[in-house]
């Protein structure tokens, strides 16, 4: 059984009558219950939950600090390439897009990398557009090989691949996988992801399952906030999640909450999220998913993200770039998209600091798998 299956049991007007009809009585229940069912995942996402947002933020506050104390793991994105061969209507590099393309060299990445590793990095995370031809897996390969004497952790963000080349590419050093799945609601995938193989929605769904079966130490999903009513998609993120950690029991499943940001091809959201819902969501993911990572990045603003920090989030990237070369290369090819925080790695740690967390630069070493 793949999500494809499990998805299958969850229809998205059902779940949004019911959240929606979610009240106050529910809502309660789901505060203050011992252990947080589906039923008060919904009643935490539902309107009704807006006017309890502050209880429900202290109680993710303190369920955060016993799960994961007072830690903020940091990391940083590099691109590796700016090619794409899919067209999604919301994303900078869209191959309509006119904008300056960049693959880069293996010299290239390893310089990008030093600037990262000078800034205290020792977690990196791989981005890349869908371009098999210039990002191949012996590239990938190849690369991790030569980052793997710097960084104790190294994830990606590419294409989604088949469950072989991710075993050789756990093989290789990679440990963790992200794939968001935009958006859960599959009319709504159709028609933001009009051409390329992207359009494939049960492609994508099982991508995570591929990589659990391919045993990556750290899994990461999520979905685009902007491109589907939030509540629904929020759930939906939240059962994908939680079949994961139970399915896949050696990898360590996080979340993340990209939101839309402007990018070449000027795309709006559709259903934007306010910020307010955006710490609902984050929250009442909290509540049920105790011990999922939660992913923060630059996307949002310093004085979000400083607000955020004590909330639930375990994981911050920081002086993020998001062009192929955007760390040295002074003619920049475009990014994928805007960054809000722009602070630099430096000043999101001390920061961290100052709010009494520790910013954690390495929690993992390699050796460890070699102890047993
Ligand atoms: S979201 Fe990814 S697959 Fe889609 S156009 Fe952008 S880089 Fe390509």
């Amino acid at each position: 059984m793949s999500f494809t299956d499990k998805i299958k049991e969850y229809n998205w007007d059902d779940l949004d009558a019911a959240i929606n009809g979610m009240t106050d009585h529910d809502v309660n229940r789901a505060l203050y219950a011992e252990k947080i069912d589906f039923h008060d995942f919904l009643a935490l996402l539902s309107p009704a939950a807006e006017k309890k947002l502050e209880l429900i933020a202290g109680r993710s506050h303190e369920l955060t600090l016993q799960r994961f104390g007072r830690t903020i793991q940091m990391f940083a994105p590099v691109y590796l390439s700016s090619e794409c061969i899919n067209s999604c209507l919301y994303c900078g590099f869209n191959r309509n897009n006119k904008i300056t393309r960049r693959t880069l060299s293996l010299k290239e990445v390893m310089a990008e990398a030093k600037v990262l590793h000078d800034q205290g990095f020792r977690h990196i995370l791989l981005v890349s557009g869908e371009f098999p031809k210039s990002v191949t897996l012996d590239y990938l390969c190849e690369i991790v090989k030569n980052l793997q004497k710097f960084f104790a952790s190294i994830s990606i963000e590419i294409y989604p691949m088949e469950t072989d080349s991710y075993k050789a590419l756990v093989a290789s050093g990679v440990d963790g996988l992200t794939v968001y799945q935009e958006t859960y609601n599959q009319e709504r995938y159709r028609s933001v992801h009009p051409a390329g193989k992207k359009r494939d929605y049960i492609w994508r769904l099982e991508t995570p399952d591929r990589g659990g079966l391919a045993s990556f130490r750290r899994i990461n999903v999520g979905a685009l906030l902007g491109l589907s009513p939030w509540r629904v998609e929020s759930a939906l993120t939240g059962i994908h999640a939680a079949y994961l950690t139970g399915k896949y029991w050696k990898s360590h499943i996080s979340i993340s909450f990209p939101r839309l940001r402007p990018a070449a091809g000027g795309y709006q959201p559709e259903f934007p999220v306010t910020d307010t819902n955006f710490v609902q969501i984050i929250c009442a993911l909290r509540l049920w998913l105790q011990d999922a990572g939660i992913v923060l990045s630059t996307r949002e603003s310093q004085n979000l993200r400083n607000n955020l920090i004590p909330l639930g989030v375990t994981q911050m990237s920081a002086g993020s770039k998001t062009a192929p070369g955007g760390y040295l290369l002074t003619d920049e090819a475009e990014g994928q998209f805007q960054i809000s925080d722009d602070r630099t790695a430096k000043d999101v740690a001390a920061t961290i600091f100052s709010l009494g967390y520790e910013p954690v630069w390495k929690d993992w070493d390699a050796v460890f798998l070699k102890a047993d």
